[in-house]
């Protein structure tokens, strides 16, 4: 399994990345659900301050210093740089925990800051904070996952094997291919639709869609349905779409419209996932 999600606007979010033992995200209920499995988790990045977000942080911390499971392996946890909700959260929690059995780092981040996430000879893996519109007052991060790949510079792109063989045996592997950085996995948290340079290229996108009808927006701080498929048209490089923060309200709608997104976004050769705000999603 590589995803589990839990996501119902204004209720509790949060995202399970498991090949990297990342957790987006600490809604309510989180580690009820997760049991003995909060050990899985290795890193914290937090998207804003918003409670639906954050409210199941002081649990999961004081989980993991009691259930059964290494109580002593650190944990760091990442957000935005003054982030006023999250600061005093974090000094509450500290404040009520003083003798933590393990070390716990409130690592306040920047925008395209990066942290590594693995390293293994020329496999590399890390992640980036970029900025979101979302609230007014809030700063809000969305991340992506890159990996480090090769591809064949251009001009050896017409050459047959054997001629390749011949030439990787002469001047190295290395010497023909060019490094690029593929995005694994963009997250968006609560935002407006991410802006085409975000979306591009990315294997994984993991988007907010609190609302399926447009006109129930209120305020414009999150991202409808519509915007989303405007902007996933004009989009490329996208395999796989993943809506959450969906709203409770369309607990029945999203079920009832599920086939009809999958085929719409099918016809752009995009596999569509959507986590319905009552139930654990996996993948
Ligand atoms: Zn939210
Ligand atoms: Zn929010």
């Amino acid at each position: 399994m590589e995803l589990k999600i839990f996501s119902k606007a204004l209720y509790s979010t949060w995202v399970i990345y498991k090949p990297e033992r990342i957790l987006f995200d600490v809604g309510e209920g989180i580690s009820t659900m997760l049991g003995n499995s909060v050990y899985g988790i290795k890193v914290i990045f937090l998207t804003h301050g918003h409670v639906d977000h954050l409210s199941g942080l002081w649990g999961f911390i004081n989980t993991r210093n009691a259930a059964m499971g290494d109580r002593e392996k650190p944990m760091q946890i990442y957000y935005p740089v003054n982030n006023i909700a999250i600061e005093k959260f974090r000094d509450f929690i500290l404040d009520m925990n003083p003798r933590l059995r393990y070390q716990i780092q409130f690592v306040p981040i920047k925008e395209a800051e990066r942290i590594f996430l693995r390293k293994a000879g020329s496999f590399e893996r890390s992640i980036m904070p970029f900025k979101t519109f979302h609230t007014v007052n809030e700063r809000s991060f969305g991340y992506t996952i890159y990996e480090k790949r090769k591809k064949l510079k251009d001009e050896y792109k017409d050459l047959d094997k054997t001629e390749l063989i011949k030439i990787i045996n002469e001047k190295g592997r290395d010497k023909i291919s060019d490094v690029y950085e593929k995005k694994i996995l963009t997250i968006s948290g609560d935002c407006h639709a991410l802006p085409l340079e975000r979306i591009n290229n990315s294997e994984t996108l993991i988007h907010e869609c609190t609302f399926l009808k447009a006109e129930d927006r209120r305020n414009n701080n999150h991202t409808t349905i519509d915007e989303l498929i405007e902007v996933i048209d004009r989009s490329e490089g996208v395999k796989r779409l993943i809506l959450y923060h969906i709203s409770g309200r369309y607990m029945n709608l999203a079920k009832k419209r599920e086939a009809e997104f999958i085929e719409l976004f099918k016809r752009k050769g995009i596999e569509l996932y959507i986590v319905h705000p009552d139930r654990l999603f996996c993948l």
